[in-house]
């Protein structure tokens, strides 16, 4: 199943294969997620796979891993699919029915991989069916958090992060006596204008803003780092992963990203979570939990690296983290219209349609228009989530600049 230099995993060596479904195998965490367990023969099934269009690259993978069912989330590429898999034996998919079929299919985990609000009900669907969880999609959370945790409390689904920082919190925090939390701190590179003027910021061009100092990630959450948005839904992430009050999260900005999370104890400990920034590392502990499995991972050398730096974030240059920390304080109507109104001006600022700086007064505007409409604070339902979505999408589309 793999060219990929085999590890050693002597662990559970007789155990059956752990099936696996990964919802955005073609994306870059599906990638990260692919070139762990091939490492591994004989010891990883692949169920399902889902894409949105990326049809070469979906039907590649489902041969090489042998996947039971691929599916495209976009109807219009099913013709493609199903030829690119003729003869394979791999059943092909299409549409939200076939995503939320891929989602249930049985498997051990399902790694809940889609960008944005998109993989909310696929992964809603993947908790519904008992599967255990593996989540990268931090969307899901600030779109839909409460129902979210909701369903996972009743569905008795076991939950683990995959972003690099909520697996940090997760590994801080085993062990230890919950009610002493004093605060949960996560850590944010700074992104690729730490060191520019406001103003230059203001001007950045998406080949500015798509070069990550540290890590290499899909577009969207590259302008989310770049914006420091992404460490404002991961605040939002973390107040509903660990049941934490906004005033007790925070942030602190550290160019390395060695240090990926801090729990602070009443008693003065604090336990803090490292790992060279690789994303392989994060998803190895979500699949292999509470067991350890090896990642390619380079070994973290601390004399090395000699000095580990921190500062605190500047929400006056990066607004849209504010924006985020203030809607995390509001509530879930205000943390589905955020995610939503992000997803639109980040594909408008990367299409050429807007400037940098216009994305965080994109969203402020949704926002504030949003919750002037006498909505709840928190939506109720699934559906209600997803009025809100469509309201934020619809009137960011209105405000973007032309
Ligand atoms: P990518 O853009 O690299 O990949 C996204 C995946 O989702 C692709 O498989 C893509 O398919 C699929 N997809 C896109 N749109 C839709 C849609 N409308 N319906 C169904 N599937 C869709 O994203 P990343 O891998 O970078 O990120 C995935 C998630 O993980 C995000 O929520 C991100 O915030 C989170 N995350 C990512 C990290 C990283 O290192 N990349 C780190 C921590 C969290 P196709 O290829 O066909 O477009």
């Amino acid at each position: 199943m793999t060219a990929k230099p085999p590890i050693a995993w002597k662990d559970d060596a007789a155990a059956p294969p752990v099936r696996l479904s990964i919802l955005g195998a073609t994306g870059s965490i599906g990638t990260s997620t692919l070139d762990l367990i091939e490492r591994y023969p004989g010891r990883f099934e692949v169920a399902a796979i889902t894409a949105n269009g990326n049809v070469a690259a979906l039907a590649e993978i489902a041969k090489r891993t042998k996947a039971k069912f691929a599916v495209v989330a976009d109807p219009a590429n099913y013709a493609e699919l199903k030829s690119a898999l003729a003869g394979s034996g791999i059943e092909a998919g299409a549409g939200p029915d076939a995503l939320d079929t891929a989602a249930r299919m049985p498997a051990d985990t399902v790694v809940a991989a889609i960008v944005g609000a998109a993989g909310l009900k696929s992964a809603l669907a993947a908790l519904g069916a008992g599967r255990r969880l593996a989540l990268a999609n931090k969307e899901c959370l600030v779109s839909a958090g409460y129902l979210f945790m909701e369903a996972v409390s009743r569905t008795g689904t076991e939950l683990l992060p995959v972003d690099s920082e909520h697996a940090g919190v997760f590994q801080s925090l085993a062990g230890h006596d919950r009610s002493a939390i004093e605060e949960i701190t996560i850590t944010a590179s700074g992104g690729p204008f730490r060191a520019w003027d406001r103003e230059r910021i203001a001007a950045a061009l998406p080949s500015d803003a798509l070069k990550h100092p540290v890590w290499s990630m899909g577009r969207k959450i590259t302008i989310d780092s770049a914006t420091l948005m992404n460490k404002g839904l991961e605040l939002i992430e973390a107040h509903h992963l660990f049941a934490m009050p906004p005033e007790r999260l925070g942030v602190i900005v550290h160019p390395q990203s060695v240090v990926h999370a801090l729990v602070h104890y009443t008693d003065g400990s604090v336990v803090a979570q490292l790992a060279n920034p690789d994303m392989r590392s994060p998803i190895a502990m979500a699949l292999a939990w509470p067991r350890r499995m090896p990642s390619p991972t380079p070994k973290l050398d601390l004399a090395k690296l000699a000095s580990l730096t921190f500062e605190k974030p500047d929400l006056d240059k990066f607004p849209a983290l504010r924006l985020a920390i203030d809607a995390m304080k509001a509530g879930g109507t205000a943390t589905a219209a955020l995610n939503a109104a992000n997803e639109i001006a980040v594909e408008a600022f990367l299409g050429g349609r807007m400037p940098f700086g216009a994305i965080a007064a994109t969203v402020e505007r949704v926002v504030e228009r949003i919750q002037s409409t006498g909505q709840p604070a928190n939506p109720q339902s699934l559906d209600d989530v997803m009025a809100i979505d469509h309201m934020a999408r619809k009137l960011a589309e209105e405000i973007l600049p032309r």
